[in-house]
């Protein structure tokens, strides 16, 4: 009898552990290298170099099977595998996000106090704050000089910065308060330095000054123009015994970043459309910003392939190619964490080790702010995994009205294009630790490359 029940199904199978195993070596090396997204953005300038991608700048005209990349303001990247079909029949677009939460410096961050030298910060997307204290910090970034850009990174396996909590000792009328509340925003200050410059008079902040002077050629007026971001300095390592799941910062969206990455750049054959693989900014802080998929970066870079596809331009062409092309939205899902089930419905949820997430929908409130995938266009996805052996799996993000959230989706679906949220699924999501399985991890890789081959 044919069986006509679903069940989602555990990736894990022993003719594939060996691959899933090896594919997340050069994932836990990408996230040890990428802990910015300017970090980020250079790793993947190098790769798509070392595939074979060239700079769209040197390129007047595109041919099927050229290779090329976009690139906009150090902080994201358009990547394509030109298609045996026109682009203006539609393209395949896999985006992904390459910011992740962390604490920026502020404009004028340095102050001294109780003998002490700190940097005040202002937290960049969603964090719980009390996780972001007493573990060791990176700082990384670029900071605008008079003499030129600076970039700087401050942090590896001899010297760290970090945030202070209060010993528990002294702690009862903190532990009365709410996590939101227990550490505040403003308390989230980076320990710096303790020698004064004169002993007499202290001038701790003074001594800090000096080796960022002498280190860097930096001023405090610099600190202006400057975008340092500081990170959790905790290197990517595999979890558990069996070894069979990732640990590691910033897996949210990197994990997207560099599954699409490597399924573009391993594309074998001239795929019949296009093949585009973006990588932006600024989805934590809500898309915002000219390197955030709000921006015409994306659209400008559509019409820039076609002006060097067809000898006639016009606005249309983009706008048709837009309308008729497909996308998934990679970014993570909440796996179901049995610690805190009462935030999830188990039917319904994402699991870690299933595969590949296809997510229909997200949103808060009665699916609010969601660009909820067409039935068809979620089916033709379902079908192009399963002709190809993807193991995939579906969720939502925890219960009904129990909270939610957006990803770029939306926005793609502003431009008419088909698009799906599709990617990992991780538990704890926006944590400096977050965890993932690298049987999903694997299977994004070849869901992405069939989506690219077969969309
Ligand atoms: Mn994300
Ligand atoms: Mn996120």
């Amino acid at each position: 009898m044919e069986n006509l029940v679903y069940n989602s199904k555990n990736a894990w199978s022993e003719e594939s552990n060996d691959k899933i195993m090896d594919f997340s070596i050069g994932y836990k090396e990408f996230l040890n290298s990428s802990v910015t997204e300017r970090k980020c953005f250079q790793n993947v300038e190098k790769m798509a170099i070392a595939a074979g991608f060239v700079c769209a700048e040197s390129m007047s005209s595109i041919n099927p099977g050229d290779k090329v990349y976009f690139k906009n303001k150090n902080k994201n990247l358009v990547l394509a595998v030109i298609g045996e079909k026109p682009l203006v029949e539609g393209t395949n677009i896999i985006i992904s996000h390459m910011d992740t939460p962390r604490l920026d410096l502020k404009p004028i961050p340095l102050y001294e106090d109780g003998d002490m030298t700190f940097f005040k910060t202002h937290y960049y997307g969603g964090i719980k704050k009390y996780q972001w204290t007493a573990i060791p910090l990176g700082l990384s970034g670029i900071v605008s000089t008079k003499n030129g850009d600076v970039e700087i990174t401050i942090g590896d396996d001899e010297i760290c910065l970090c945030v202070t909590d209060l010993l528990p000792h002294l702690a009862t009328e903190q532990m009365k308060k709410t996590m939101m509340e227990g550490i505040e925003g403003e308390k989230l200050n980076l320990l710096v330095g303790s020698i004064p410059s004169d002993c007499e008079t202290g001038k701790f902040k003074q001594t800090i000054l000096e080796i960022l002077n002498k280190n860097y050629g930096i001023y405090e007026e610099d600190f202006i123009s400057a975008e340092l971001e500081a990170y959790p300095l905790l290197k990517s390592r595999d979890i558990g015994l069996d070894k069979s799941m990732v640990g590691g910062f910033g897996q949210d969206d990197r994990i997207c970043s560099y599954t699409s990455l490597q399924a573009i750049l391993e594309l074998d054959k001239i795929p019949e459309k296009t093949a585009l693989c973006v990588l932006v900014d600024k989805e934590e802080t809500g898309s915002s910003g000219n390197t955030g998929i709000k921006s015409m970066f994306f659209e400008n870079t559509i019409a820039e392939l076609i002006n060097m596809q067809c000898d006639n331009y016009s606005d249309l062409l983009t706008r048709r190619c837009l309308s008729n092309s497909s996308c998934l939205s990679a970014d993570v899902a909440a796996a179901y964490d049995p610690s805190f089930d009462y935030a999830y419905e188990r039917k319904n949820s994402c699991y870690l080790g299933k595969g590949l997430a296809i997510i229909k929908y997200t949103g808060s409130r009665g699916k609010g702010g969601t660009s909820d995938a067409s039935a068809e266009f979620v089916g033709k996805i379902r079908r192009i995994f399963n002709n190809n052996n993807v193991i995939w799996q579906t969720g939502e993000l925890g219960k009904v009205d129990g909270g939610g959230g957006g990803t770029v989706a939306q926005y793609l679906a502003n431009l008419n294009i088909e698009v799906v949220d599709c990617g990992v699924a991780l538990l704890s999501m926006h944590a400096p630790y977050e965890v993932s399985s690298k049987a999903d991890i694997y299977y994004a890789y070849k869901g992405y490359k069939a989506f690219y081959e077969e969309a």
